[in-house]
């Protein structure tokens, strides 16, 4: 999986990932989660992640979008590599990693194609409300289209970054580029690639089992 990885954007990928339309938007809350934001103790995020200091700020950094990343670093100007590993774009984007990589354990699967009414909760609302498939683009593209513009479950953003505890961290970034510059020497068994497997692939086999 991660020779893949290593094997960089395609020219398909370069054009419809780098564009600054699928980028898109930031933050994940929707008016439906603000009453998750009350400053009392039924708030969401104290219940869910009040414990645990590191998590809550990294939960509630990557659901308002400024959570540290590929597209954040570019934003701000700051140094450093904005590429993750997978290759899905130049630019590692909150989108790529919640929808795209897949170096990380994701639960949230695109909509059954043969029966996209069948998904849960907020998705199946979300495409009640199904808008006619627009000219030139196909019923299966537009489905993926609207799953991928409909909001996330916040409880499944919590789980995603407990998963998966690099996702979302300049480490992973920094982590990225070493790795390629060892992959370039051919030094595949170094400490930095035994790190990355340790992120990604071995927590996949072990998530599987
Ligand atoms: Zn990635």
């Amino acid at each position: 999986m991660l020779d893949e990885a290593f094997k960089g954007v395609t020219p398909h990928d370069e054009v419809y990932r780098d564009s600054p339309k699928y980028r898109g938007r930031n933050s994940l809350i929707q008016p439906s989660d603000f009453e998750k934001c009350k400053h009392t103790s039924s708030n969401w995020f104290l219940k869910t992640a009040g414990k645990d200091s590191a998590y809550f700020a990294r939960m509630t950094r990557f659901i308002s979008g400024h959570f540290p990343h590929g597209s954040f670093r570019e934003r701000f100007n700051f140094e450093g590599n904005r590429k993750c590993l997978c290759g899905k774009a130049n630019v590692e984007t909150k989108d790529i990693i919640w929808f795209d990589c897949d170096l990380w354990i994701r639960k949230h699967k695109p909509p059954d194609l043969m029966n996209p009414d069948q998904q849960g909760d907020r998705r199946r609302d979300a495409l009640d409300f199904r808008s006619p498939t627009p000219p030139g683009m196909s019923r299966e593209e537009h489905i993926i289209a609207e799953w991928r513009n409909s909001p996330p479950d916040l409880k499944d953003v919590a789980e995603f970054l407990q998963l998966n505890p690099i996702v979302g961290t300049f480490q992973w970034l920094d982590l990225a580029e070493k790795a390629i510059t060892d992959h370039g020497r051919d030094e595949i068994n170094s400490i930095t690639a035994v790190k990355v497997r340790l992120h990604t692939s071995f927590r996949k086999e072990a998530f599987r089992q």
